[in-house]
């Protein structure tokens, strides 16, 4: 079994690393190696416990014994696993759905306020010795408390979001085209068309899977419907926003700011437009990284290898 060594290995549940061990040897490998030494590395390897590595067509098909690949994060999509050569081959992929909500819908509440409150620049303001410079009116911003605040996907992480801004007087408005109106009123949560809550909402954030039909959802006709004094969260997957047409729509002051966990463009180069603008906060994919969130989700993808080698 293959761990990728980005997973905290001294936090893994020590127990489970000696029932796994008990069942087959373990090979730890740097998820950012070259393709030829993970390959070369785990050539006999029945599962890999998966964080950070990009699974290519090529190590599927070259590590002759793989079954499984268990991985840590929420999600599985193309961008970390060859879903298609993991298809042709029948391997099992398992991944921890809900094991990074809290994290990434912390993030999600700080950016929220941290654009509402101008938190970056202001900060930066401080740091370069321009506090005294600073102006009242750059200095004020606004309060979430009474916001109708819009969650886009109403998932593991989209219902974490909507219980942490209903606890800050926030109305919360849903869309979710395969959740019910009655699931998303349990929650205290409006269910409207992607319409409405586009031009209903104050704050908008995005918690869809990055799919066929979730690409370019956030488009130029749709950034036109928003409010103006409305601010976009993506910690989502990046291509669910053309980020083209952000730009154009926070230049021509469409919408008020934005926040990117996930851009379009990862790494996002430095000359990218969007980074030019101060109402707009791109961070680097950090939504589900916390401590407490990959140790949660490192352990359970060990328990799904025991599970598969236990049969
Ligand atoms: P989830 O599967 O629990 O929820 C996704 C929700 O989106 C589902 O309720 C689904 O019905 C809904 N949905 C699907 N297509 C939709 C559409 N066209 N319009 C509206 N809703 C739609 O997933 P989750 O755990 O809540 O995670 C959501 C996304 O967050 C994941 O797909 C993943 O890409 C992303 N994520 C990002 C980070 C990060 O580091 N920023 C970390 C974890 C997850």
């Amino acid at each position: 079994v293959g761990i990728d060594s980005s997973v905290i290995v001294e936090e893994l549940d020590q127990e489970k690393v000696r029932e796994l061990n008990s069942l087959a040897e373990i090979v730890y490998f740097n998820p950012y190696a070259p393709e030829d030494q993970i390959v070369s590395l785990l050539r006999d390897a029945i599962a890999i416990v998966d964080r950070k590595a990009k699974i290519s067509s090529k190590i599927i098909r070259e590590l002759r014994n793989l079954k499984l690949i268990a991985r840590t994060g929420a999600g599985v999509d193309e961008t970390r696993v060859d879903l298609k050569a993991a298809k042709e081959r029948d391997i099992i992929i398992t991944y921890n759905p809900g094991g990074n909500s809290v994290a990434v819908a912390e993030l999600t509440i700080m950016l929220a306020i941290a654009l509402y409150r101008k938190v970056i620049p202001l900060a930066l303001s401080v740091k370069a010795g321009k506090w005294s410079e600073l102006k009242p009116k750059d200095t004020m911003g606004h309060e979430l408390e009474g916001k109708a605040w819009g969650i886009l996907g109403f998932g593991n992480i989209g219902k974490r979001v909507a219980q942490l801004v209903t606890s800050l007087n926030c109305k919360v408005l849903g869309y979710d085209p395969y959740v019910s109106s009655e699931i998303m009123e349990k929650h205290g949560v409006k269910s409207l068309s992607l319409e409405e809550l586009l031009s209903k909402s104050d704050i908008i954030s995005i918690h869809v899977p990055l799919t066929e039909s979730t690409r370019h959802l956030i488009n130029s006709e749709r950034l036109k419907t928003m409010k103006k004094t409305a601010i976009l969260i993506n910690v989502s997957r990046g291509g669910i926003i053309d980020d083209k047409a952000l730009y154009e729509s926070l230049r021509n002051g469409e919408i008020a700011g934005a926040a990117l966990d996930t851009p379009e463009e990862e790494p996002v180069k430095v000359d990218n437009p969007l980074l030019s603008l101060d109402n707009v906060i791109i961070t680097p994919h950090i939504g589900g990284s916390t401590f407490e969130a990959s140790i949660k989700n490192a352990n359970s993808a060990v328990e799904e290898v025991i599970r598969f080698l236990k049969g």
